[in-house]
């Protein structure tokens, strides 16, 4: 070949890489740096401790709203190294580690509360490389992950360039609440946010808008003898309920899921057998990662529900449990996947060898505390803190060796934010 066919090739193949050529801050030398190294010597060597405290965090109980004496826990935990923390009304606990410049100041996240209520057998059981335990997956072994790092840092010393916040939040089950307030609060002071949580694999960089709608019918209510063409809520709860089922959904041919989703959850009403209820209450739980189509099926389903109570002429009220907003769609989500913040965190990924074969790396939607860091337009995302199956229920598992991956991605994803500011 002569030297100008050479040069086209390297031209063409320049071209062809540019487009897909993407930001990141992280490489093989970034994981390489003694600092670096250091932690994670640290984090191996002491990785049965680990494991000894997530098993610790996981029995104590915590139901949303009562996260408290998990709180303490790792509160105390904060204080044998040395560290202040700080809290809030709502409960949420968080320590800063200071930058030694002015760089981006990276926000770690991992809930604390747990699904189950305070009466559930939270014991912890190790068997073949798991841990058993409702809990102990979600997301007990991120808060776990979570220490080992900020004790990893403190021990050998790293210095991360910008202050790194590692906070423990309480509510996200009961609808990212403890996160909300704390970024209602914090957000100006933060660039970067990424949430713990999750199973370890894709990263989620969007985020799932969520409103959990509850209706109440209201009438004076009647003996069945006197019911005649009386105001009846069930009446209209019925046909609130038939009427919103009739709203079309925008779904695309060969995609299995519309854009945007919901479903009748809980219907409550009427006490007796002989008379009007005078209250009915239909819950709705709407979802979209589209912030277009929640609106949309937002105002379609409260005119439905609205004018099949003046229909009937009984009273209507509307109000919401949960109200997040969402991030928006896969295109929309563009210039957060090709953002160097998620394309690190996916070079991160391939390093550790976090992702199985054939698995895509980053996911545009997302549930978790990262959700508030999307809206609010900083990058942000999820991600996996280890293997395991079926949280939310009493069968909940962990894989506890994985537990180190997850574990190490916080330090390295720290260090290519610290080696971008270098
Ligand atoms: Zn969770």
């Amino acid at each position: 070949m002569n030297r100008l066919v050479n040069m086209l090739i390297i031209i063409v193949i320049g071209l062809q890489m540019s487009p897909s050529a993407k930001a990141n801050w992280f490489d093989q030398k970034v994981a390489e740096q003694p600092a670096v190294k250091k932690v994670i010597e640290y984090l191996d060597e002491h990785f049965q401790q680990q494991v000894a405290q997530w098993i610790t965090i996981s029995e104590i109980p915590a139901p949303p709203g009562q996260e408290k004496m998990r709180a303490k826990y790792i509160s105390a935990q904060f204080r044998q190294l040395g560290l202040i923390p700080q809290n809030d009304e709502l409960g949420n606990i968080w320590v800063v580690l200071k930058g030694i410049k002015q760089g981006p100041t990276l926000l770690f996240a991992a809930h604390m509360d747990t699904v189950f209520d305070a009466d559930t057998d939270v014991k912890v059981t190790r068997k073949n490389g798991r841990l058993y335990g409702p809990g102990v997956w979600d997301n007990s072994a991120s808060v776990a992950n979570m220490l080992a790092v900020v004790e990893a840092m403190v021990k050998t010393g790293y210095q991360p360039q910008g202050d790194v916040i590692f906070l423990a939040t309480v509510q996200e089950e009961a609808g990212l609440v403890g996160m909300k307030y704390f970024m209602k609060k914090q957000s100006n002071n933060i660039d970067y946010v990424a949430a713990l949580d999750g199973n370890l694999g894709p990263i989620l960089y969007g985020a799932l808008g969520i409103y959990w709608m509850d209706m109440t019918f209201t009438a004076a209510g009647a003996h069945t003898v006197n019911s005649y063409n009386q105001p009846h809520p069930a009446k209209a709860a019925a046909h609130c309920i038939l009427d919103i089922y009739d709203i079309d959904l925008d779904i695309k041919e060969h995609q299995e899921t519309p854009l945007g989703i919901f479903n009748v959850g809980q219907v409550h009403g009427g006490k007796i057998y002989n008379g009007i209820p005078p209250e009915v209450n239909v819950t709705v739980d709407l979802r979209s990662a589209d912030p277009k189509e929640l609106k949309r099926l937002n105002s379609e389903i409260t005119q439905a529900c609205k004018s099949a109570a003046d229909n009937e002429s009984v009273s209507f009220e509307l109000s919401y449990k949960v109200k997040n907003a969402a991030g928006g769609t896969i295109n929309k989500m563009k210039p957060a996947f090709n953002g160097d913040f998620v394309q690190t965190i996916i070079s991160i990924q391939s390093y550790t060898g976090a992702l199985k074969q054939g698995q895509i790396p980053a996911i545009a939607t997302g549930s978790t505390d990262a959700n508030i860091g999307v809206v609010r337009g900083l990058p942000s995302f999820s991600m996996g803190r280890s293997y395991g199956k079926d949280q939310h229920t009493l069968g909940e598992w962990a894989d506890i060796a994985s537990a180190k991956v997850g574990t190490n991605q916080i330090i390295y994803l720290l260090a290519a934010l610290d080696a971008s500011q270098q």
